[in-house]
């Protein structure tokens, strides 16, 4: 009787120490995540990530994004872009990653041929989109500041790292700091061990690796004109999935609606039929960038884009309630069953 015990004793041990080993590795995934909500760069940002590495590499996922902002905001006196800005007509000693970040964007400008432009600046704050007012400026004044926006004046010089515009010029991040930052949050936790995370930094989405278990995450496709809706779901892992949508940022004056995504070429905000565009690629930056440089070019040149890229797939939502899915993602796209909106596929 008393070795029955001894052995039923015995027994609980080794389960109660199996369990225990499983927990610190594989098992603890399956359980919550570990979840922080940041305010930065005009956006509410949520980071969940699992495993018994998650709690230590989220601390400092926080600090990044500060130290990115710092970097990279037009309403900091000290980041490098105020710097590049205030000292225009002289070259400017830059961090990594403004050079990194202005390399992914000429990347996509010259890709677009112009249709993404850092050097939009002059444009965005005469609309008043850097600040809380915003209005229709004059014609002419859009007029007279269309030669001070051209990204083939920008002067990278690597070796020196350094930034140099011409006078009257000004660089704004905002079209692809975001996918900048999601991405180096990526990094850094990918470094830390972690290898399950959701990041959501406002439209932007990045995912790490999969869902604990190996499941791909579900990345809902907002709908343009109904919060909390989506248009449909995209199954993912380990990617970005970046909106640039009319509805995300926009004033109305006299009945109608201008948004923050502005043509290069006009000055005025792109209006091209498109209400959004979902960008699905490895890269965050190079993923946010193409979201703005597609919504401006339109359904016909972003389905040239990218069927002569052949690096990302993309959504787009146009007004006649059309949803195009490319090729890419047409197993991975579940759309909404009670949608009105038509859904077709590219090729
Ligand atoms: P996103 O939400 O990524 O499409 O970025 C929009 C933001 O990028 C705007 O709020 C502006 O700061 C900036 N922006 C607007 N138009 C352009 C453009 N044509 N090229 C590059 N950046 C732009
Ligand atoms: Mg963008």
């Amino acid at each position: 009787m008393k070795r029955t015990r001894r052995f039923c004793f015995l027994l609980l041990l080794v389960f109660a120490v199996l369990i225990l080993g499983a927990c610190d590795s594989g098992m603890a995934l399956i359980s919550r995540p570990v979840s922080r909500q940041v305010f930065a760069m005009d956006t509410v940002m949520n980071l969940s990530a699992y495993g018994s590495k998650a709690e230590a590499a989220l601390e400092k996922c926080v600090n990044t994004i500060t130290q990115l902002e710092e970097v990279f905001s037009v309403n900091i006196a000290s980041s490098d872009i105020s710097n590049i800005n205030r000292n225009a007509g002289q070259a400017v000693h830059v961090s990594e990653d403004t050079m990194e970040a202005l390399r992914t964007a000429n990347k996509v400008s010259l890709m677009s041929d112009g249709a993404f432009d850092v050097t939009i600046y002059p444009l965005v704050s005469l609309w008043g989109f850097s600040t809380d007012i915003q209005q229709v400026p004059e014609d002419l004044e859009i007029k007279r500041r269309l030669p001070f926006v051209d990204y083939k004046k920008i002067r990278l010089n690597t070796k020196q790292q350094t930034v140099k515009i011409p006078e009257g010029f000004a660089i704004d991040l905002g079209g692809v700091a975001k996918g900048y930052t999601s991405q180096k949050l990526a990094d850094l936790l990918e470094l830390e061990g972690v290898t399950s995370a959701m990041l959501s930094l406002g439209g932007n989405v990045q995912l790490i690796g999969s869902k604990p278990g190996g499941d791909p995450w579900h990345v809902g496709v907002q709908h343009p004109e109904k919060a909390n809706t989506f248009l449909g779901t995209l199954s993912l892992s380990d990617c970005a999935v970046i909106t640039s949508g009319s509805y995300q940022r926009n004033f109305t004056e006299n009945g109608r609606l201008y948004h923050h995504i502005i043509n290069p070429d006009t000055g005025y905000p792109a209006g091209n039929g498109l209400l959004s565009v979902t960008i699905v690629a490895k890269d965050g930056a190079y993923a946010d960038a193409l979201s703005t440089a597609c919504f401006v070019l339109g359904e016909q040149r972003a389905l040239e884009l990218w069927q002569e890229r052949g690096d990302f797939e993309m959504i787009l939502v146009n007004i006649s309630e059309e949803v195009i899915v490319t090729s890419g993602l047409a197993n991975i796209f579940i759309p909404d069953e009670k949608s009105s909106y038509t859904y077709t596929f590219a090729n």
